[in-house]
């Protein structure tokens, strides 16, 4: 590291005080990995400011100084955007601040550091519903959910992170701050600006304080599991579901019937509440505000009409709170049941709704020729088109070789989803992972006008370097 480099750090250090650093490895190490271990890189330092002030102090030192920072929030990103190689890291947990609950303009303000299942309590608390909610959410935080524009189980009524947002405040890259808090519903002032930073990963500026939007509390419940007999059913099943329940259904998640026999094979309390093995599995939610909408008795309609016509096998609906846990409980123990049977290659991709079924069957038409004996693991988010295209390694298989084939599985299914009109990121975000997608799969000039914006805002490449872009610019870290 230069002389210039170490004074710039040292400087940080007495900015912020001794709660506001630490150089210690092991303190760091969990910090340079991401989730799935397939990215490590190393830091010389993590900072942990108080408030946005320090926050400002320490990007200014850094942008004078070519020195990169790294924003983290909860480190659960999925595609290593919060990996540094190098650069400093800057944790957002000490700016964990619920600061205001306003249920008549339905909007609250938080530090971007808040952990999501605590913005979600606080907003309970008030009588309200944040409804952003990821299997993370225990430990994610809203900074990151906002910079990584997080989707969920609720994207289908409420739409992902960026449709959550009202005001943000944030620091550039210069140390600028830039205060866009607001809790206006209505504001035709000329650009944006708020929607440049979420989504965009940490590259072009730290978000530090966020004025989100509320909806009512839900009040009521109906949950359905459906059996089809194929995803084409599964989608007719949807359409069918979604004209007859309206704005009231709130998720549609599909499972493959492989899906589920393994989070019934490794999850405790997983069960399969069918007597026949599906072929696939749709749950859908629908909740409303009003306590005394008939919202079981509108889903039983629905679903015996459905399976009057053989768009459902069977269908079961939850008769206590209870139930619908075992139910939800299936879904989100996939990640983890996958885990257990050896080594995944993964896709978040996006289609057009209408074209889930053809994308399934082509892509596992595609893997199982690449690798014989692959297991495909479909599931997801169904009402947004977005499927969680994963695979397990096939039985036997050695775990370090299968997962060597990752790129060159990506690339295939990646290019599949482009060429079907889709997305090769639909809700993790680009990180160091899709890098080279971008290069080759992002549409139109969308990227050559993101390098400009990249430079515009922050023109030494001191933001996340070498992330979602990989342009001069853009990165990489100027620290030695
Ligand atoms: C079990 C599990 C389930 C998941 N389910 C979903 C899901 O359903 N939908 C979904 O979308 N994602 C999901 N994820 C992925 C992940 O939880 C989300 O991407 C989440 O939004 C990341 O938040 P974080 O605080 O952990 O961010 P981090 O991982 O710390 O950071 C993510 C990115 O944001 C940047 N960043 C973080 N904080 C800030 C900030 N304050 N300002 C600027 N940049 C910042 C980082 O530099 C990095 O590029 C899941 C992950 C796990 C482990």
């Amino acid at each position: 590291m230069s002389n210039n480099a170490e004074q710039a750090l040292e400087k940080i250090k007495s900015l912020l005080g001794p709660k506001g650093w630490s150089d210690d490895r092991e303190k760091i190490a969990p910090r340079l990995v991401e989730e799935r271990g397939l990215f490590k890189g190393s830091s010389p330092l993590l900072v942990i400011p108080a408030d946005t002030t320090e926050v400002s102090g320490v990007m200014k030192i850094a942008f004078d100084a070519g020195i990169g920072v790294v924003p983290q929030g909860g480190n659960t990103g999925l595609v290593g955007g919060g990996v540094p190689n190098g650069e400093i890291i800057l944790s957002l947990e000490r700016m964990n601040i619920i600061e205001d609950v306003n249920p008549i303009d339905m909007s609250m303000t938080v530090g971007a550091g808040c952990i999501l299942a605590n913005v979600q309590a606080a907003a309970a608390d008030a009588g309200a519903y944040f409804p952003l909610s990821l299997g993370s959410e225990g430990s994610c935080q809203i900074g990151g959910n906002l910079s990584t524009n997080a989707g969920g189980v609720q994207v289908f009524r409420y739409g992902n992170a960026r449709e959550l947002v009202l005001g943000l405040e944030v620091v550039m890259a210069n140390g600028q701050i830039w205060n866009g808090l607001q809790n206006l519903r209505k504001d035709n002032t000329g650009y944006d600006l708020k929607q440049l930073f979420i989504g965009s990963e940490g590259t072009l500026g730290i978000i530090t304080r966020a004025t989100l939007r509320l909806f009512p509390a839900p009040n009521a419940y109906a949950t359905a599991l459906a059996g089809c007999t194929s995803y084409d059913d599964a989608l007719k099943l949807f359409l069918h579901a979604r004209a007859k329940i309206g704005e009231q259904l709130s998720a549609v998640e599909v499972m493959d019937s492989f899906a589920v026999e393994l989070a019934v094979r490794h999850i405790p309390n997983c069960r399969d509440p069918f007597n026949k093995k599906q072929n696939v599995y749709v749950l859908f939610e629908a909740t409303s505000a009003n306590p005394d909408a008939a919202l079981n008795h509108l889903m039983e309609k629905v679903m015996s009409k459905a399976m009057e016509g053989g768009l459902a096998d069977d269908v079961v609906i939850a008769q206590s709170e209870s139930q619908r846990e075992d139910l939800w409980r299936l879904r989100d123990a996939i990640p983890e049941a996958q885990k257990k049977e050896g080594g995944s290659i993964k896709h978040d991709i996006s289609v057009p709704i209408s074209k889930v079924p053809e994308f399934i069957s082509r892509a596992i038409e595609i893997v199982k020729k690449e690798i014989p004996g692959v297991r495909p693991v479909p599931f997801g988010h169904l009402g947004d088109g977005n499927i969680h295209f994963n695979l397990t390694q096939p039985e036997n298989a050695d775990k370090q070789e299968y997962l060597s084939e990752w790129g060159r599985i990506n690339a295939l299914i990646h290019n599949l989803a482009v060429d079907m009109g889709g997305s090769f990121s639909a809700e993790h975000g680009i990180g160091l992972l899709k890098v080279a997608d971008m290069d080759n799969l992002k549409r139109g000039d969308g990227l050559a006008l993101m390098i400009e914006l990249k430079k515009a805002l922050d023109p030494t490449g001191t933001m996340n370097p070498g992330k979602v872009l990989n342009r001069p610019g853009a990165g990489p870290a100027k620290n030695d």
